[in-house]
């Protein structure tokens, strides 16, 4: 701004200032369905009824069986700030309810158009609110059962730039699924129904057992498998005290994602990482690296040790006493897990310049060399057939058999990775996870993991260049059991699915009709292969698109880390490795191999 005319600075319109904050609560119907579920537990609801069409963006609808509002508070109700769950600023710090904004339904309405029918118990007629563009434009009665009813219709219509913002129906349908899923294992005791454009996609008995809500949302075969847990723990110096109980899984019940990690706290679905790296720390050794345990802890304090003022849609919570929380929490896994397995053959490798612990990257499964765990009673190695890896269908790269000491550059302490991939000879394999090969120029320390996933990436991008179909049909369809946010998944990639050779059809209900599996993966067990996809995918964040799909698929057909590998079967590998364009790396973009120069070697040993 030149020439003098700076803007004023004045106070926005009322309905400007409602649409800057209802973004921040509102951004999705995700998140209109939090708060109006988050609501409906606040008045007490013994059933949640969720109905959503085109992914909430069309209509959203949630029923309850709750308290009600009383007619003459309904319009009060949408005024932004307005609350009957906090008293005073004294009562933020001891809050007992979902909600203490007052701004859910004020920002509902500021961003879609709204319906609020809702009657007491001690009402003959439920009062009825219209609101259209935030405003109230017609308030009545009607007959309706005791509860309350919200619908909000075209979401963001009036907010283009938001609208646009939005992801497929699909995608939303998937974000509304899982919202309700932690939602509804933190409230075993309220049923709820998710039914999203007429079909079921989640509904939970309301039981009051958790394993109950375990068994609806991931499954009967997991919430079977599970262990309870509890500890307490008071710190007598501050008299904080804090109590945990749950299930969790036995070692042997891992998972490619931390979709099944699930934290509770105060009634509150939390992200907290320093717990859920408890959690992890408790299962360290006893379960592959790169997969993660299942579990359902809650958390419970004292109203005043837990701040929930932290984050706009209340997603964080902050303890007060949080290295209390921390040990409770370890306790309780370390109580429940001791004696339960063997732990897996430790000795990690360590090297120069590795990261182990937890980390950004570490969202993504399988960790760079962190000592990857060997499993113990390590499985056969029977699907790493001969064929399976096979060279890629692809021209072989350039090799050079005379990469040695033109690297330097890239060499740590003496380990480094030459810029292309000689001739490999295979000499064994350790740890069964790393091959060890010879070349010209010096030694290599392979990942067998890491390399198949890379050859299997490479051959699925080619294939499907290529145009040739990669599916291998199912002799009789199979209906799979998933979880519901699984299916939500499977249903939303569909697509790019169906290019790497899954057929797959939905069901009302959480499972699909698996009709092909994709060629790599022939002669396994096809549900549990389609489960293991979906968490593989979940957990792929750095990937889009069919790329992510890709890599998954390559990330499940490789050999793991504890697969021994025959002669054959390494020399197969390496061969593979070397036909692929980019061999240095797996599709994640950590290493597949290392690399100990002639020079290096010599070097170290004093020879020049
Ligand atoms: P908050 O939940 O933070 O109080 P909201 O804007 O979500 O703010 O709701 C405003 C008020 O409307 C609540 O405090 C509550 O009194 C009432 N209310 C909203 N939804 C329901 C419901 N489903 N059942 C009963 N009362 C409700
Ligand atoms: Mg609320």
């Amino acid at each position: 701004m030149t020439s003098g005319e700076r803007p004023r600075i004045t106070v926005l319109p009322p309905e400007v200032a409602a649409r800057i904050a209802a973004g921040e609560v509102i951004e999705r119907p995700a998140s209109i369905v939090k708060e109006l579920v988050e609501n409906a537990l606040d008045a007490g609801a013994g059933h949640i009824e969720v109905e959503i069409d085109g992914g909430g963006i069309d209509r959203i609808r949630v029923r309850d069986d709750g308290h009600g509002i009383p007619p003459e508070q309904v319009a009060d109700a949408f005024e932004r700030h307005a609350t009957s769950k906090l008293r005073s600023e004294h009562d933020l710090f001891a809050v007992r309810t979902l909600g203490f904004r007052g701004e859910a339904l004020a920002s509902i309405a500021a961003a879609a158009d709204v319906d609020l029918t809702s009657r007491t118990s001690g009402e003959e007629a439920a009062a009825v609110a219209h609101l259209r563009d935030g405003r109230l434009e017609r308030l009545g009665s009607a007959a309706a059962a005791p509860g309350t009813t919200v619908e909000a219709r075209d979401l963001f219509v009036a907010l283009p730039a938001r609208r646009r913002f939005l992801r497929t129906a699909r995608a939303e349908t998937r974000a509304v699924a899982d919202t309700i899923a932690v939602i509804a294992l933190a409230y075993p005791e309220v049923a709820f129904r998710l039914l999203a454009d007429g079909r079921l996609v989640l509904s939970t008995p309301g039981t009051g057992d958790p394993r109950d809500a375990i068994a609806a949302v991931h499954g009967a075969d997991v919430a079977a498998a599970l262990v309870p847990v509890s500890a307490t723990r008071r710190d007598e110096e501050t008299g904080a005290t804090a109590e945990v109980a749950g299930l969790i899984g036995p070692p042997s019940l891992h998972r490619g994602s931390r979709a099944y990690l699930h934290l509770v706290a105060n009634g509150r679905t939390i992200g907290a990482r320093s717990i859920a790296y408890a959690i992890e720390q408790g299962y360290a050794g006893l379960i592959p690296a790169g997969r993660h345990p299942v579990a359902l802890v809650r958390i419970t304090v004292p109203p005043d040790q837990i701040d929930v003022n932290v984050h706009p849609t209340k997603a964080e919570v902050r303890f007060r006493h949080e290295r209390l929380v921390y040990a409770t929490v370890a306790d309780a896994i370390r109580q429940a897990l001791a004696g339960s397995a063997t732990p897996l053959a430790p000795m990690p490798i360590a090297l120069p310049g590795t990261l182990a612990g937890w980390s950004e990257a570490d969202e993504a499964p399988a960790r760079p060399m962190d000592g990857r765990d060997v499993i113990a009673g390590a499985r056969p190695a029977s699907m790493l057939t001969a064929s399976s890896i096979t060279s890629t269908p692809s021209e072989p790269a350039a090799r050079s058999t005379a990469a040695g000491g033109a690297d330097g550059a890239r060499e740590q302490a003496g380990l480094g990775i030459s810029a292309r991939l000689p001739m490999l000879r295979a000499i064994g394999q350790i740890e069964l996870t790393y091959l060890i090969a010879e070349a010209p120029d010096g030694m290599y320390l392979v990942d067998q993991h890491a390399a198949h996933e890379r050859v299997l990436y490479e051959q699925v991008l080619t294939a499907r260049r290529a145009g040739i179909p990669a599916a291998q049909p199912l002799l009789e369809a199979v209906v799979t059991p998933l979880s519901a946010p699984q299916a939500a998944l499977a249903i939303a990639e569909a697509d790019a699915l169906a290019e790497l050779g899954w057929g797959i059809d939905p069901t009302d209900g959480a499972a699909v009709i698996l009709r092909a599996i994709p060629a790599t993966l022939a002669g396994r067990d096809a549900a549990a292969a389609l489960r293991d996809y979906l968490d593989r995918m979940d957990a792929e964040e750095r990937l889009t698109g069919p790329d992510r799909a890709a890599a998954s698929l390559a990330c499940r057909a490789a050999v793991m880390a504890g697969d021994r590998l025959d002669g054959e079967q390494q020399r197969a590998l390496l061969r593979s490795l070397e036909a692929c364009a980019t061999p240095h790396t797996c599709p994640h973009g950590r290493p597949t191999m290392l690399h100990l120069s002639r020079e290096a070697l010599e070097r170290s040993f004093g020879r020049r």
